[in-house]
């Protein structure tokens, strides 16, 4: 789950760490409302959504001269012009993809005085086991870039979480970033602070871009970017009250509260699948066979008929299905059960595409048998290999 800027450094402040004051406006009245709270004379107007590249970003409505979605103001008038031309208008960034997203909530912060910016993140890095957090001296920029084009300007300290941070953890970092005297233990402590506080959340992903020194030699972080380990997150109540669904894809959205797991795809092909790993075969063969996945989706092990309609609406109403397979290996579920399940919300849902429909497990015999009887023109198949074949076959025809 991925959380907007102004909410990550609400948490991140809760530690200790140094953040610009700033207030989140989901009104143009609003904004001025914050500006008028902070110090002035610099404020700066910033989208909230979430995805990065804001700054370069474009409003689709506004023309290709317009400001980005990070927008220096001079005075409170400033604010209010930037909040009205951003509110409710289509930011589109290298993030967004081309259809971009629609801007609801601002951030007001102060403007603030930069003399170096930073690039500091911090992940669950899967393949040590340990945590690793990723230093750079080349902040502001898209980290991709320094990846690819300077590569030895980004330093990777790994942590053994059960070890944890370390003094010399803190050195390693504030050394990479170049940085002495007192700066340089600013940084130790901010290390030491950021790794307590992605612990603590149970964060997947912390990204700061920039983390700036100011002129007066503060280290502050200017930008971030938060997600949290889906599954830690019945740890965290006040951290799920973050979550904005307008920012997530509505089918995923609807997909949740069914506890289905969904993640929408490119293809045309709808799989409805019982376990991640057959819905990972299942996913595979579809392209062995030349066609390509419309979608993952997990309908979990004890698959009800509310649940199975549930995943065939959310299918259907992707405009790109021109077919379903439904791949369920009755284990602790029943075939007879499932088949059930499926004519009946194939009924109920007005099923208008062809369905492939693969079953094995216990009572086979008799899920295949009110399957055929159903009156539906439902495809039976025998094995994955021939479930994909027969799919692809159909929607070659119907086209
Ligand atoms: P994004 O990464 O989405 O483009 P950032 O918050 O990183 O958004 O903003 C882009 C750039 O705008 C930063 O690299 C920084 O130079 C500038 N900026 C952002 N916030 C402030 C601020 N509070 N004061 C001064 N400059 C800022
Ligand atoms: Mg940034």
């Amino acid at each position: 789950m991925n959380i907007h800027e102004y909410q990550a450094k609400e948490q991140l402040a809760k530690y200790g760490i140094g953040i610009p004051a700033g207030h989140a406006a989901l009104t143009v009245d609003e904004a001025v409302e914050a500006a008028e709270k902070l110090p002035g004379p610099l404020y700066v107007v910033k989208a909230q959504i979430h995805a990065g590249g804001r700054g370069k970003g474009k409003f689709k409505e506004l023309g290709p001269d317009a400001s980005g979605g990070v927008r220096l103001s001079k005075s409170v008038d400033a604010v209010r012009d930037n909040a009205t031309e951003m509110l409710g208008n289509t930011l589109v960034t290298i993030q967004t993809g081309d259809e971009g997203k629609q801007v609801n909530r601002l951030y007001v912060t102060d403007g603030v005085d930069i003399a170096e910016e930073y690039y500091l993140s911090m992940l669950v890095d899967r393949a040590t086991g340990r945590i690793a957090m990723i230093v750079s001296t080349e902040g502001g920029m898209d980290i991709e870039d320094v990846a690819h084009n300077t590569p030895e300007k980004i330093k990777t300290i790994t942590i053994d979480p059960a070890q944890g941070f370390m003094p010399h953890h803190g050195r390693s970092m504030a050394f990479a970033l170049g940085l002495s005297g007192d700066l340089n233990k600013q940084a130790q402590k901010l290390g030491k602070q950021l790794y307590t506080a992605f612990t603590d959340m149970d964060c997947e992903m912390l990204e700061i871009n920039p983390l700036v020194e100011t002129k007066d030699a503060q280290l502050l972080v200017l930008d971030t970017k938060m997600s949290f380990d889906g599954n830690a997150l019945m740890r965290h109540p006040n951290l799920m009250e973050l979550r904005d669904v307008t920012e997530e894809d509505p089918a995923e959205v609807e997909a949740s509260k069914y506890d289905l797991a969904y993640i929408k795809l490119d293809g045309n092909i709808g799989c409805m699948v019982n376990g991640a790993g057959l819905a990972m075969a299942t996913m595979d063969i579809i392209k062995l066979n030349g066609a390509f996945p419309a979608n993952f989706l997990d309908v979990g092990g004890g698959a009800t008929t509310e649940k199975v309609t549930a995943a065939f609406k959310i299918i259907l109403a992707d405009p790109a299905v021109e077919g379903i397979l439904v791949n369920i290996f009755g284990g602790i579920m029943k075939c007879d059960i499932i088949a059930e399940g499926i004519v009946t919300a194939a009924k109920e849902v007005d099923l208008s595409v062809p369905l492939v429909v693969r079953l094995e497990g216990t009572n086979v015999a008799k899920g295949k048998e009110i399957l055929a009887n159903s009156g539906l023109p439902i495809v039976s198949a025998d094995d994955l290999g021939d479930a994909a074949k027969k799919i692809v076959a159909q929607v070659k025809d119907a086209a």
